[in-house]
């Protein structure tokens, strides 16, 4: 008789994005005549930049002729793609880190699921709360973590740092030595980055106690300000202590292409065996390999004509951030982020909760927002709204917001 993975049953019934679209579908049948503006999603909205269209119809032919097809694409990724990451997210910013230590990818969501899967069940992780849900969720399905208590939405055996206005949303280290740290800057859900100095902090103590960071840059795009790290291995050490996850869906529309990488340092070593070569092995046998037209299309991303295109589509989106950002301040919101990531995070007024604040906006100013409890229990009384619509819904929502 089979027995299915029952850690799966652990997981809470109702996914954050299935409740939202469940309300908000239930709100369209009731009123069909009211136009609801999305600010919820963190999906990009705007099409793949003319430099991606063109190197993609360029390769589509390269596939249609024997000389140019490709096949199997190879298990790290193609040279010419891990060579263009290395030079321009790495070597531009002086950063140690070599091709072969580069892996491409269907995106960062696969990434930071997986890479648990080369660590023990033993390996005690420690996350950002609030934070991106796939970093727990991933681990209660490979069994690491206790059980859920809905009480306190915490997870046993999951050691939560809570990131808040108090601490300016940058976690501190936990009482109980974790062994895999996840960090998420620019993070998802709070907007807010953390200096170069506090990066070089966690990474000291990761390597003194021993510990893994694994690091989601994925909106490293969209951070403007001086002093905070674009990649972990600006900081001194991260060779022997960090993994970096990575995606092309937020800085160049790739959310529906598919294509990120994670850089794994062969310095990163348990009793002699390098995890690099962990997964490489998994790489090797789990993983199929970005297809060669979309790893063509990420060439495309780094060529003079796709950084111009991207850096305009990145303005527009954080355009948007600002719009929202000044919007509700001037209407007496406490607001965070909007300035080195596509989200903005508020504190619910009149000490509503998150889902309070998420029917009081979708009935009376009939705009979506994403409630941050869904992101973690220090989320509860925030809320996230994104950058990623387009500009005159934008603009019209937030007019809505500011009239209530
Ligand atoms: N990491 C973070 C922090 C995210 O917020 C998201 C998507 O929202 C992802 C990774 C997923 O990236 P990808 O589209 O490359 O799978």
């Amino acid at each position: 008789m089979f027995k299915i993975n029952d850690n799966y049953l652990k997981l809470p019934g109702s996914y954050l994005f299935s409740t939202i679209a469940k309300k908000v579908n239930q709100f369209t049948v009731e009123n069909p005549d009211k136009k609801v503006i999305r600010l919820g999603i963190g999906d990009v909205t705007q099409p793949l930049a003319p430099a991606i269209i063109d190197t993609l119809h360029h390769a589509v032919d390269e596939m249609a002729k024997a000389e140019t097809f490709h096949g199997y694409a190879p298990d790290l990724g193609y040279e010419f793609l891990r060579t263009a990451i290395r030079d321009n997210d790495y070597a531009a910013r002086g950063c140690d880190i070599q091709a072969d230590e580069i892996f491409v990818s269907d995106g960062a969501k696969s990434d930071s699921s997986n890479i648990q899967e080369i660590f023990s069940l033993d390996n005690k992780i420690a996350v950002c709360d609030p934070v991106y849900p796939v970093y727990v969720d991933s681990n209660v399905m490979a069994g690491r973590t206790g059980t859920y208590d809905p009480a306190t939405e915490c997870w046993s055996n999951v050691i939560y740092m809570p990131c808040t206005a108090e601490n300016n949303f940058a976690p501190e280290f936990p009482e109980k030595d974790p062994d895999l740290i996840y960090l998420c800057f620019p993070n998802n859900p709070t907007g807010a980055m953390i200096t170069k100095d506090q990066l070089q902090a966690w990474i000291d103590y990761a390597n003194k106690i021993g510990a893994i960071i694994i690091y989601d840059a994925a909106y490293e795009a969209y951070i403007s300000e001086e002093n905070v790290p674009h990649t972990i291995y600006e900081c001194e050490g991260a060779r022997t202590c960090a993994i970096e996850l990575k995606s092309f869906s937020k800085n160049a529309g790739f959310t529906g292409t598919r294509l990120g990488y994670t850089v794994i340092p062969k310095d990163i070593k348990s009793n002699g065996v390098m995890l690099h070569s962990l997964w490489a092995r998994r790489h090797g046998t789990k993983y199929n390999g970005a297809p060669y037209i979309i790893q063509r299309a990420g060439e495309a991303v780094y060529s003079e004509a796709g950084k111009a295109q991207l850096k305009e589509q990145v303005a527009y989106y954080m355009n948007n951030a600002k719009v929202i950002m000044e919007g509700l301040k001037n209407a007496g919101y406490e607001v965070y982020g909007g300035v080195n990531a596509p989200y903005i995070w508020l504190k619910t007024p009149n000490q509503m909760t998150s889902w309070e604040f998420f029917d009081y906006l979708l009935e009376k100013a009939n705009v979506v927002g994403t409630p941050g409890s869904g992101f973690g229990p220090s989320g509860e009384g925030y809320f996230r709204l994104t950058a990623f619509g387009n500009y005159e819904n934008t603009v019209e929502a937030v007019e809505r917001i500011v009239r209530l």
